[in-house]
Formats: structure tokens, sequence, C-alpha cells
């Protein structure tokens, strides 16, 4: 099929994206493209032996570590790694790791306009997003600044090996589920249409050849380029119900990020399948179901993902005020939201049951 429109608007930001099994060993070369000598690299506390074998590469570069990253970008944390950013005079970043890193990276750019290096170890997307969500006061606000998109991207199929599978799994289907809103966004382009396909595929091939074995570069590297072309559609494109519901459930219920996109995904996707049947038949055809929701269950189902928000703590009694929220103040959506309709759907995410056709 052509993903041909009668009127668009393609606007692209000028990142650097390298791909490349050991690319991090040219880091050096890519921070003084960047006419920097001063690098502060970021880690969570969980990879800070990243953040000294980072420092260890940059030799005389590395101006300094930060290894407070968290999830969902606490300001206070961002505040406390910009002051340290002036204390040491960097004049660039190199994040290295999830979203939860990336973030921390953007929270400082945001606040110094320093450029930002992002050598990704998970499949969120993150890095090819100028989007930032920041946490404070338990409220988790989204913006989007030119100053918060990343200059450089260094894929490493070997940083990625240690995700643990699980994680691999969830994080796959949290890159899927970009593509997969992107391919009914309103604002969608040819090439957001034909980089979501691209990227579900890379995804659907390589996904089950890492669960085989997780240390096969070959396929880590494949599930990298369909990080990044699923992350480059959420840059491009206004996501809708599916990361509507991720929000609300992960703002308002403390539910893990990545997790909650792979259980909700096949739901969200059979409730807009009606509404969006030509522009989600290539999901359905690559994951080999005339459903779109129903194969992307049974391809979840197939890499042992979690398949039920009741497995990760959402009680029965919260779906009542889970559905309320996703209701309110909703995302474009192909298909109306109506709030019984979403607490049906919601009912069988927390069952793990088939999504309603
Ligand atoms: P994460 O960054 O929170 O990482 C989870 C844990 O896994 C951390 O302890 C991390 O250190 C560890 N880890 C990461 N890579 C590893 C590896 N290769 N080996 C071993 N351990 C590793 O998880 P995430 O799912 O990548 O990011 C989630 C966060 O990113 C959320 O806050 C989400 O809102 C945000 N996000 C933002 C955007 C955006 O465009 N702004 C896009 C996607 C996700």
């Amino acid at each position: 099929m052509s993903f041909f429109r009668d009127e668009f608007a393609a606007q692209w930001p000028a990142v650097r994206v390298r791909f490349g099994v050991g690319i991090r060993h040219d880091l050096v070369a890519e921070i003084k493209r960047l006419d920097c000598r001063r690098a502060l690299i970021l880690t969570t506390p969980e990879q800070a032996h990243i953040a000294a074998e980072f420092a260890s590469l940059c030799g005389d570069h590395a101006a300094g570590t930060f290894t407070g990253a968290r999830m969902h970008t606490p300001v206070a944390i961002s505040e406390e790694a910009v002051a340290y950013a002036r204390d040491i005079a960097a004049d660039c970043l190199v994040a290295i790791g999830g979203g939860s890193t990336t973030g921390l990276g953007k929270a400082i750019a945001l606040r110094t306009d320093l450029p930002q290096i992002v050598v990704p170890t998970t499949y969120a997307g993150s890095e090819a997003t100028a989007i930032l969500g920041e946490t404070e006061d338990g409220v988790k606000t989204t913006l989007t600044s030119p100053k918060i998109q990343p200059e450089v991207i260094l894929y490493d199929a070997e940083l990625v090996r240690t995700l643990p599978v699980a994680m691999t799994v969830t994080s796959a289907l949290n890159a899927i589920a970009h593509a997969a809103e992107g391919l009914y966004a309103q604002n969608r382009t040819p090439l957001t249409s034909l980089m979501a396909v691209e990227g579900m595929r890379a995804f659907r091939d390589a996904l089950p050849r890492v669960l085989v074995n997780p240390d096969d570069l070959r396929a880590r590297a494949e599930t990298l380029y369909g990080a990044w072309l699923c992350g480059t559609v959420l840059g491009q494109v206004g996501m809708a119900l599916h990361h509507k519901l991720c929000h609300t459930l992960g703002g308002s219920f403390d539910l893990p990020h990545a997790e909650t996109h792979a259980v909700v995904l096949p739901h969200a996707i059979a409730y807009n399948a009606a509404a969006a049947r030509d522009e989600l038949r290539p999901l359905a055809e690559l994951f080999g179901d005339d459903q779109p929701g129903m194969a992307l269950y049974r391809f979840a189902q197939s890499v042992n993902a979690p398949m039920a928000l009741h497995g990760l703590g959402l009680k029965e009694s919260d779906l009542d005020r889970a559905a309320d929220l996703a209701a309110k103040n909703p995302y474009w959506n192909p298909r109306p939201v109506e709030r019984d309709a979403i607490r049906q759907l919601l009912q069988a995410a927390w069952a793990g049951e088939p999504p309603l056709a």
C-alpha cells in the first residue's frame, strides 16, 4: 500500500545518528565534532559502572560523572545535576542508559542548552524526541522544545546486550507502541508511516532471535534499529489513546512504564481498529492476523510479555477511577474516547483477556 497523503507537513530536526557494534569507542571524536572538551557523563545508579567505563573512554575529555538519574525525571535531581554541570564547567552531556537517563540529559539541556550525545541501552526511544516528562510534587508535566532534542545518538548493540530478557520484551513493546499509534496519527506523514512499519518489522523479526540468544549482537543491533525508527515516529507525530492510557496508569497508579505499555497496547489498538482499519492494515499484515489488536496480543504472548494489569499491581477497584481519568482531556484519537468503552477495555487488560473486538 502507499502512504501518500494529499496534504502533510514534515520538519526534521538535525540529529546525527550512528550505528555500529563498539561505536562508543568513537565517543571522543563525537565530542570533538561538537567542538566540546568537557563532557558530563550521566547514568542511573544501577549503571554507574558504565559511567566509569565511559569516563575512561573519554580520558581528559571527561569533566565528571553524575549517576543519579531516576525514573520520571524528578526536578530536584535535574537541578542538582545542573549545579554539578556548572561547577565542573561541562560543555556537553553524554547520557548512557534508557529513557530515565536520557530524560535527565534533556532536563539539563533545557536549563543550560548544553549539546547532548545519547547512547541508548533500552528501546524506549526518548533519544529521538524533543519531548521531556518531568516530575515535581508528584505531578508529571510533559513539554517540548528544540533545546530538548539530543544532537547525537550512538547506537551500540554491545550496550543493550545486558538488558534483562523481561525488560527487553517490555521495552520492545513500548517502542512498537510508538509506531502503532504513529500509523493513525492525525499529523502522520508518508515518512513516519514508512518508518513505523520498518521499525515494527525489525522488532517482529529480531526480538524472537534476541530471546533465543540475548548475546546475538546482530539481532540486538536490529532491535536498536527498530528503536530508532519507532522513537523517531514518536518524536514526529502526536500520540493517541494508548499513550494517554499508559500516562494515566503510570502517573496516577504508579505502574511501571514499559510493562504498562506492553499490556495495554493490544487493547488500545483493538479499540481503534474499526476507526483506523486502513491505517492499521500494515500492522495486522506484519503480525499475521486480520485483527490488529489480536495480532499484537498473540505476538506479546509469543514473546512471554506480561499480559495483565493485575500482575503489575493495579487493583480491580482502581479501574473506575482509571477510566474516569483516561477519558478526561483525551488526546486526539481516531475513535471517540467513550468512558464506558474505556472501562471495558481496562477490565480486559486488567484480567489479561484477549482484546475486545
Ligand atoms: P529506564 O531508563 O528507567 O531503565 C530501567 C532500569 O534498567 C534502570 O535501572 C536502568 O539503569 C536499567 N537499564 C537500562 N538499560 C540497561 C541495560 N542495557 N542493561 C542493564 N540495565 C539497564 O527505562 P526506560 O523504559 O528506557 O525509560 C522509561 C522512562 O523514559 C520513563 O520515565 C518514560 O516516561 C521515559 N520516556 C520518555 C520518552 C520521551 O520521548 N520523552 C520516550 C520514552 C520513554
